[in-house]
């Protein structure tokens, strides 16, 4: 058996232990499609992308083999990608404004598709990150919620870097509570809590996960070079 797939059985028995109901996402950015196609021989279904050029090359591949693949974007989304997005991707968890919903909502009418999103929120308000600021989530709610072609599946986040998962654990209670608030305020459907990453994904289960996001624990190292 290969070690991605001796990783993947690894977490699967962890996250199960943890939440039972939770999905295990394979990061594959920057990794190749064989690494894909390794990952899906030992059952991994959902995978996460954060750039639209890199990720078409690898869901075209995989159309072609017939692969039977939930593509979800994880990274910032620029605007003038978002038709592409709409067309390739069966969820954008990274939307991170309004004018972004509804750019994926007027594409997502033309290809006469429902599109998944989840909002991304940047929880610890990080200068470098993306994501909505708490404030300006609760500013565009409704309407992000009012968009026909746009379902909100989910929230998103992505936790500052930290030695400790227990420094950040309030990130992901945090995040768990916003989704409990929307959709007792704004009689919502959000289930889906995307947070946790190879560092810190126990810490996110234990807060309510309902996805978590796996690069390096599954793939190895990254070599950007
Ligand atoms: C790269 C990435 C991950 C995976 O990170 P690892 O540390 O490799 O597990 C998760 N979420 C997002 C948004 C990413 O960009």
């Amino acid at each position: 058996m290969s070690s991605v797939c001796d990783n993947i059985k690894n977490l699967r028995k962890t996250i199960e232990s943890i939440n039972k109901n939770a999905k295990l996402m394979a990061v594959s950015k920057t990794f190749g499609y064989d690494k894909v196609k390794e990952a899906y021989s030992c059952g991994q279904r959902l995978f996460g992308e954060n750039r639209v050029q890199e990720a078409i090359e690898k869901i075209e591949l995989s159309k072609k083999d017939k692969l039977d693949i939930e593509w979800h974007l994880i990274g910032h989304l620029q605007k003038n990608k978002s038709k592409k997005a709409v067309f390739y991707f069966d969820c954008i968890e990274s939307v991170d404004s309004l004018e972004l919903a509804e750019r994926i909502d007027t594409y997502s009418k033309e290809y006469n598709k429902m599109m998944d999103v989840m909002l991304e929120v940047n929880i610890a308000k990080e200068e470098q990150k993306y994501g909505f600021l708490e404030e300006k989530l609760m500013d565009s709610i409704k309407n992000i919620l009012e968009l026909e072609n746009i379902n909100v599946v989910g929230l998103m986040s992505v936790a500052p870097i930290s030695e400790n998962p227990e420094d950040i654990r309030w990130v992901f209670k945090r995040l768990h509570e916003l989704a409990l608030y929307i959709n007792k305020s704004y009689n919502a459907n959000i289930k889906e809590l995307s947070m946790g990453m190879s560092a810190d994904y126990k810490a996110a289960l234990q807060e309510g996960s309902t996805i978590v996001r796996i690069g390096r624990g599954i793939f190895g190292e990254r070599d950007y070079s």
